[in-house]
């Protein structure tokens, strides 16, 4: 596989990325991609990893923080 269709933040849409040259010695499991629209390289593991934890366990806040006690 040479390409792959992602999301471009840059380009607002869908962009087709291929794999550039490998340099980091990632081989054939290289997560790097590279948008062909405007060239900005990406990781593709962080579309696959992508847990919003935070989010998930936000805590709500406890205490006011704007009561002034005395
Ligand atoms: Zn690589
Ligand atoms: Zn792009």
């Amino acid at each position: 596989m040479s390409g792959r269709e992602f999301h471009c933040d840059v380009c607002e849409g869908v962009q087709l990325f291929e794999a550039p040259p490998c340099v980091d010695g990632h081989g054939v499991d290289c997560p790097e991609f590279v948008c062909t629209g405007c060239g900005a390289a990406v990781l593709i593991a962080t579309f696959a990893l992508r847990t919003p934890r935070l989010d998930a366990r936000r805590r709500r806040p406890a205490t006011p923080g704007h009561r002034r006690a005395a």
